[in-house]
């Protein structure tokens, strides 16, 4: 059983069965990705998505970052993922490790960025998952949201 807040909107409802049925396939291929690993998938989503023309020097995982999924700065080439991101499904990593890749190309959010992100079929789930992490936060009393078990 999903528990619901009753104020939640029917996209809202939809939204958090995603999550948590996400967070239920994400327990089962539970393993974190090292640096190396982290650095290789990045190299072939860049291949894939955007012919290979973003080229991080460097990506790793920080844990000093709680108010944002990734971030990077691309004077340097450096991409930077929270390590909150570690046991949520792969095409959410892979969303956030493409976003910072395409910020290597493109600056900002404009346009041309989010042009560069339709490439990556699974964007707007990815991004929906991720805002559904965050409402899922700031509810109280919400199963799953603080590490509690999601069946009830
Ligand atoms: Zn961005």
């Amino acid at each position: 059983m999903v528990l619901i807040p009753a104020r939640m909107s029917e996209a809202e409802e939809q939204r958090w069965v995603n999550v948590m049925l996400d967070k239920l396939a994400a327990q089962e291929s539970k393993r974190a990705l090292g640096d190396a690993e982290l650095a290789e998938r990045a190299r072939r989503l860049s291949e894939q998505y955007f012919g290979g023309r973003a080229r991080p020097a460097s990506v790793r995982w920080v844990t000093n970052q709680n108010t944002r999924w990734g971030s990077c700065t691309p004077a340097e080439g450096s991409i930077r993922l929270s390590h909150r991101l570690q046991g949520m499904p792969e095409y959410v990593v892979d969303y956030v490790l493409l976003h910072e890749l395409a910020h290597l190309l493109v600056p900002g959010h404009g346009p041309r960025f989010w042009e560069l992100l339709t490439a990556y079929p699974r964007t707007e789930r990815a991004r929906g998952y991720l805002e559904g992490v965050v409402a899922a936060e700031r509810l109280p009393h919400v199963p799953g949201a603080r590490g509690e078990s999601p069946a009830g």
